[in-house]
């Protein structure tokens, strides 16, 4: 079965071709700057090619990845008919959909109407759907949110204590993000324990650019550091995470700024790269501490600081934990940022091999013999979780494993960092 992962960002498109036979990847790519100065970035690592093309829009765009996938001297399809169906990454879906879909006109409304709380990046989805409706009628179209696994959520953990009228005018309350990852690397963490998921407590750290953590009890999200936008929660590459709120008025009462420049404070010159002074980048940062400099160190310290303070958390939320996963750029490869977040967390029975973390792989257990936690480290596929969606609702006689897909290269958080303002 080959399914086509689409996900549309504000001003980006960018795809995968997946062989869930073979766990190939066909081919895959990103379209970016559409609607301005425009480009189309695809083929697999070193074959890698970037090609300027004028794309007015979304549908331009999709134009343009047809145009690639049967482009005989690609090798990925000779027809588009071989594509069996297609997955769409939606950013929000609300309250509404507590899981993936396939997209019909009730449920295109229903995204339709979720707009304010995604503003730059529903609308994009939507339009890829409706394009690849037109362009490949009859093929099924499929929804996966990023916001769905954490709708089991309990109102403990996603109501805000603001006056309740925010909640009902504008449905403020937390949402979560990165749902898709910390589900794929759930599921991937079990298999690798041996055990099933329903039987797990796991707390799951996705530290890249954008970083959250998520408390999974029995197979569940019970709770997580992304609120009601990607901003709440652990300190990030260019993010504040939580901070007292009244620092906000205060700031913006002392420097006079409008609701739009405080959000693009906090969004966009906060979190490592306010501390350090020199990236939102970990390996800048590293680099910069490795050489004395003290404003890197604290960043560095800060960073992991913060999501040991979450992994405690959610220790004392699901009362134990079984297991500790580790994904994304700075959870996959930074050995030296683990072993801070870890550190000092052995009287709770969380134990590293410091010899095993320091060797690169892919998946892999880097807990000590003696720990009771297992810590793993997952790359993550939020492509293939979203493929994987699409077979179990559009061919759910087919079953196939993500063993031997070898291709971690996920979504960027472009939408975290643009998707900011949320006003209903
Ligand atoms: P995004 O959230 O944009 O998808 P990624 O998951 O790619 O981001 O993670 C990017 C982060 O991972 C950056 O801060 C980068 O410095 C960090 N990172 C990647 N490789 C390493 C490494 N070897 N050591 C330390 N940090 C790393």
């Amino acid at each position: 079965m080959i399914v086509l992962v689409l996900n549309a960002g504000s001003s980006s498109l960018k795809y995968q071709l997946i062989d869930m036979e073979s766990n190939h990847v066909l081919a895959k790519g990103l379209c970016e700057r559409i609607g301005g100065d425009s480009r189309h970035k695809h083929g697999i690592d070193k074959d890698e090619k970037v090609i300027t093309v004028p794309m007015k829009n979304h549908a331009d765009a999709l134009d343009e990845v047809f145009k690639t996938l049967v482009d005989p001297s690609e090798h990925a399809l000779s027809d588009l008919s071989q594509i069996d169906a297609v997955g769409h990454r939606v950013v929000s879906g609300g309250d509404v959909f507590t899981e993936s879909v396939i997209v019909d006109d009730k449920v295109y409304k229903q995204i339709e109407d979720l707009v304010p709380l995604a503003p730059l990046h529903n609308p994009p989805a939507l339009h890829a759907m409706k394009a690849c409706m037109e362009k490949m009628p009859g093929v099924p179209q499929v929804a996966v949110f990023d916001t769905s696994f954490f709708t089991t959520i309990p109102p403990k953990a996603y109501m805000y204590p603001i006056p309740i009228e925010y909640y009902e005018k504008y449905h403020i309350r937390k949402y979560g993000a990165h749902g898709t990852s910390h589900r794929y690397v759930a599921m991937r963490a079990a298999e690798l324990m041996g055990r099933p998921l329903s039987e797990l407590k796991l707390i799951t750290c996705h530290l890249g650019n954008g970083s959250s953590v998520t408390a999974i009890d029995h197979g569940v999200a019970v709770d997580t550091s992304m609120g009601f936008t990607p901003l709440d929660g652990v300190m990030m590459g260019t993010r504040s995470g939580s901070i007292d709120p009244a620092i906000v008025t205060f700031i913006m009462k002392h420097e006079n700024l409008t609701p739009d420049e405080m959000d693009d404070i906090l969004n966009r010159h906060s979190g490592l790269l306010a501390i350090s002074g020199i990236s939102n980048d970990l390996r800048e940062v590293k680099a910069a501490t490795l050489a004395g400099d003290e404003r890197a160190s604290l960043a560095y310290d800060m960073y992991s600081n913060s999501v040991k303070k979450y992994i405690g958390q959610y220790i004392a939320t699901m009362a134990g934990v079984d297991g500790i996963v580790f994904t994304a750029g700075i959870g996959e490869h930074c050995e030296r940022m683990r072993r801070m977040i870890l550190a000092g967390l052995e009287p709770l029975g969380i134990i590293m091999d410091y010899e095993k973390n320091r060797l690169h792989g892919s998946e892999r257990d880097i807990s000590d013999e003696r720990s009771k936690v297992r810590i793993i480290i997952i790359p993550t596929s939020e492509e293939y979780m979203i493929a994987q969606d699409v077979v179990e609702l559009t061919a759910p006689h087919h079953e196939y494993s993500p063993e031997g897909f070898n291709d971690f290269d996920t979504f960027d958080d472009e939408y975290e960092r643009n998707d900011s303002s949320l006003t209903a």
